[in-house]
């Protein structure tokens, strides 16, 4: 740090350099989170002094985490659901496994999760010294069930399942391993981190979320496809006495306990994600990702006008495309601006449809990537 303090201008236009080096969402097609929605904007600044890492100061801002916790239970198929707005998907699926750890009291716990599952379940092996188990796919990359059966032992503690999966936007068959789950008396989490916000306003109807007898405890994130500003994940579980084991004593707050893992934490997240909420309701939301899902089944005919295929026909805004060459490609795209993603098995290229993006930009796309594949056959 300087000894002296530069002067507001200054530093302003120092943050102004810095942010000219940051991509604009305009060309990112790699991206699970995207501009946030006007109203979230207002509400974050708004609340940008308020601390949910100790409630009792800012009960206003409590009673609307509250209602937030409210409007997803709705949303995912239990109005009495109880949980908390946490920093992300990663902190949901660490404290819901958190949850079923301290629950089930064995020894050498074991998980079992698809091989799809976010890398944020590498995180939680580490930190929770839980033994991840990970299932095989089927051919349209949802988890396979028989091998989900075939990892079960007697220390298994929980069955993961994805709902939107980060690699495919695929969703694993919910209501059969909620059988499973119930049978064998395990944990069911289902990691909507991404899908959350998508699955209840697609025209086909998925069973995947608590309206599933079984499943214990369902992560969604409002910072992705809830058009929240960042860090807004949220955690929700069907019984409340899921919150217990991740209680702790909070002797020098206004409050007496705990349950997050983050300590301080924001609570201009929350009011952007009720505001967003609030404001969009549940037609705002479902225009919003019709309108994504038109973008993408654009996407998938002027990519299969190219002779370039997706893996699977998409579920949601997740798109994996079979691109010949695909390094080649995507640094070509690159230097074109596009940010685009891949999978990693099979290896393919992965796009996200997001809010920000638009016909124009899809087209542009489109015509971009004809020209980077066909220079590619040129130079064959
Ligand atoms: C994005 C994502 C996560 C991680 O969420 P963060 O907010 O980045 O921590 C977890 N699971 C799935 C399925 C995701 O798509």
């Amino acid at each position: 740090m300087n000894q002296k303090g530069r002067s507001e201008n200054e530093v302003l236009s120092l943050l102004k350099n810095a942010m000219q080096k940051d991509t604009s969402y305009d060309k990112v097609l790699s991206a699970m989170c995207t501009q946030p929605h006007p109203i979230a904007v207002k509400a974050h600044m708004q609340f940008i002094e308020s601390n949910m890492g100790d409630f009792g100061l800012f009960q206003g801002t409590k009673e609307l985490e509250e209602k937030v916790i409210k409007m997803m239970g709705g949303m995912l198929g239990d109005d009495n659901a109880c949980g908390y707005v946490t920093t992300g998907g990663t902190e949901s699926n660490i404290q819901a496994l958190r949850t079923a750890r301290n629950m089930s009291k064995k020894k050498h716990p074991n998980i079992i999760v698809p091989t799809s599952a976010h890398f944020s379940f590498d995180k939680i092996a580490d930190l929770l010294g839980i033994e991840i188990r990970k299932a095989s796919l089927d051919t349209e990359f949802r988890v396979d069930m028989d091998s989900v059966s075939n990892l079960i032992d007697n220390n298994t503690i929980a069955l993961v399942g994805i709902a939107g999966s980060t690699e495919f936007g695929q969703i694993d068959p919910i209501d059969r391993l909620a059988d499973l789950a119930l049978s064998n008396n395990l944990f069911l989490h289902i990691d909507a981190a991404f899908g959350g916000f998508v699955i209840p306003f697609l025209e086909k109807k998925y069973d995947f979320d608590f309206s599933v007898k079984g499943v214990t405890s369902i992560t969604a994130d409002p910072h992705k496809m809830g058009l929240s500003t960042i860090p807004a994940g949220g955690l929700l579980f069907r019984e409340e006495a899921c919150l217990l084991p991740l209680e702790i004593d909070t002797p020098y707050l206004t409050i007496r306990k705990q349950h997050s893992l983050a300590g301080t934490r924001s609570g201009a997240a929350v009011a952007a994600s009720y505001a967003v909420m609030m404001h969009l309701g549940m037609e705002g939301y479902k225009k919003i990702v019709k309108r994504c899902m038109k973008m993408t089944a654009m996407l998938v005919k002027g990519c299969c006008d190219l002779g370039i295929e997706p893996l699977i026909e998409p579920v949601m805004n997740i798109v994996a495309l079979d691109v010949p060459d695909l390094d080649d490609v995507r640094k070509k795209l690159r230097a074109k601006g596009w940010a685009t993603s891949i999978t990693r098995n099979p290896k393919a290229m992965r796009l996200i449809i997001m809010p920000h993006l638009n016909d124009n930009t899809i087209e542009l796309f489109i015509s971009d990537l004809g020209e980077c594949i066909h220079r590619n056959v040129y130079h064959i």
